[in-house]
């Protein structure tokens, strides 16, 4: 699977990588997380904390007063689009809606000059990072196995995924579909079209809200980015090909041949241009979502985590060996929407995040990088309160929620500030996989984002959070010291 063409241009990227970072000290830190995680609003809440001064007392640089100033720079890469910051948080600001999800690579520098903490080091010179954020949908990771697989061992793979239980009915359509053709036939560009298109309408249905299931490969037929409607999408998974060799001319010649361009022309660019040149990452989970819709989609999830980590692992595969994870030596697995709880369940939060990450961070064998996991909210949508109902007093969180939001039949219009009571995570961590009595039933509503606060020193406004500045700490914080 590998080519020495692979391998050398990976090396000859990093240590060019390496080389400019000589003199301009630059980190390269990767956002992601499956669609709907909360990268977009992650990384337009760091910048606009950092750039205006917000409220961050975990984050050593800030609480000791040596950040100088922050502010954004041309970014090095021309070929990769913009992060549009000034879109994303004009909507919050101006109009207090959410911004437009990631669909694509993006990128942004961030430029952060600070007074060293170290007397030493301050006598020289301030201190300058160029922090370049790259954000990217997760989806594409999970691309990376199948640079292992061919197209005979991923068709088995996905038709064996889509027979668990949790998937079943909704790839019915596509395996009758699938089953009602021959892949010896001739090819043909309309069965192969039919075929995509009822194989990528069931994995968006496994996304769909109320299954909050995790995706299978390959990324792009959920995520096209610039690739929607290209031929390099127009494949499926065929039935029954163990052993079989395709026929010049048939169906499955046409599909292995689509599989094997999707690999060399879309997934191992990724991953050379991109992933490895990384150096920080944090990976992003809605795990309230999967909470809510129970244990086939927390299972769902933790196998989606392990993929997703396991793309960091040192020599994770032959095309990506150990030339990249060598350079990524801090992972943060990060549950952010912590606000639609109540803090007291922030911490239970954190136990299942850490749960989850435990089995992945294992079986990815990330030795050799710090790993940690947190319960966050990069923007925090809601305020804490109680109500006494029936003589007992219940902690709420108050906050306005989205227009057409809906709890106990009633509906919202997305102006009038309402306190609701979330329920309780569980306690015990290891409930989240079992349909046991302690099943949470927590209710969650998504909410507008909030007004701007004041900061600690009452002039300038910042975006409120729950420990963004926790995050920011661990990803950067030894680069400002
Ligand atoms: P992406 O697909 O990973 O870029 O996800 P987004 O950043 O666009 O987030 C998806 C949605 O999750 C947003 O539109 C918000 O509704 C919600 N969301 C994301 N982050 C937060 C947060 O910190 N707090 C709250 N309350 N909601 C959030």
């Amino acid at each position: 699977h590998t080519t020495l063409t692979d391998e050398a241009l990976i090396a000859i990227d990093t240590l060019a990588g390496r080389l400019t970072g000589f003199g301009k000290p630059s980190l390269r830190l990767g956002v992601t997380g499956l669609s709907r995680a909360g990268k977009t609003v992650f990384i337009s809440a760091l910048v606009h904390n950092l750039i205006h001064g917000g409220r961050l007392p975990l984050f050593d640089a800030a609480k000791s007063g040596r950040l100088t100033k922050a502010f954004l720079e041309h970014q090095p890469d021309d070929a990769v689009p913009r992060f549009q910051y000034e879109d994303h948080v004009a909507a919050l600001l101006s109009d207090r809606i959410w911004p437009e999800s990631t669909r694509a690579i993006s990128e942004l520098r961030l430029t952060i000059e600070f007074e060293s903490a170290s007397g030493w080091r301050r006598t020289f010179a301030p201190g300058r990072l160029s922090l370049d954020i790259v954000d990217y949908p997760g989806e594409w990771l999970l691309d990376l196995p199948l640079l292992g697989k061919d197209y005979e061992e991923f068709s088995k793979d996905s038709f064996d995924l889509a027979a668990l239980d949790v998937r079943a009915d909704l790839s019915d359509a596509w395996l009758r579909e699938a089953g009602a053709v021959d892949p010896t036939a001739e090819a043909d560009e309309m069965t192969a079209r039919r075929l995509a298109e009822t194989f990528t309408a069931y994995l968006r249905a496994c996304k769909a809200d109320h299954r909050a299931l995790s995706t299978l490969p390959p990324g792009r037929f959920l995520m096209p980015g610039d690739l929607e409607g290209s031929p390099a999408l127009t494949f499926a998974p065929l039935p029954g090909l163990a052993g079989a060799k395709p026929r010049h001319g048939s169906l499955h010649a046409m599909m292995q041949r689509r599989y094997e361009a999707y690999k060399t022309h879309v997934v191992k660019p990724f991953f050379r241009e991109h992933i490895t040149r990384l150096d920080r990452q944090i990976v992003l989970i809605d795990a309230m979502q999967a909470l809510n819709a129970g244990p086939g989609a927390v299972a769902d999830l933790e196998r989606a985590l392990t993929e997703i980590l396991a793309c960091f692992r040192p020599g994770s595969t032959n095309f990506v060996s150990g030339l990249f994870s060598r350079r990524i030596d801090r992972i943060l697995v990060a549950a952010t929407k912590a606000d639609q709880i109540h803090h007291e369940s922030h911490d239970r939060l954190q136990a299942i995040v850490r749960r989850l990450a435990e089995r992945a961070v294992q079986r990815a064998d990330l030795t050799g990088a710090k790993v940690d996991v947190l319960a966050m909210a990069a923007i925090r949508a809601t305020r804490e309160g109680t109500v006494k109902q029936r003589g007992e007093t219940l902690p709420v969180i108050i906050g306005t929620p989205l227009k057409g939001e809906t709890i106990g039949g009633e509906t919202f219009d997305g102006e009038t500030e309402t306190a609701i009571f979330p329920g309780d995570l569980p306690r015990r961590p290891d409930s989240i996989f079992k349909d046991d009595a302690e099943k949470t039933a927590i209710r969650f509503v998504r909410f507008r984002p909030p007004r701007l606060e004041r900061t600690a020193d009452g002039l300038t406004l910042s975006l409120p959070h729950i420990r963004l500045d926790r995050a920011l700490q661990f990803l950067i914080g030894d680069a400002l010291a």
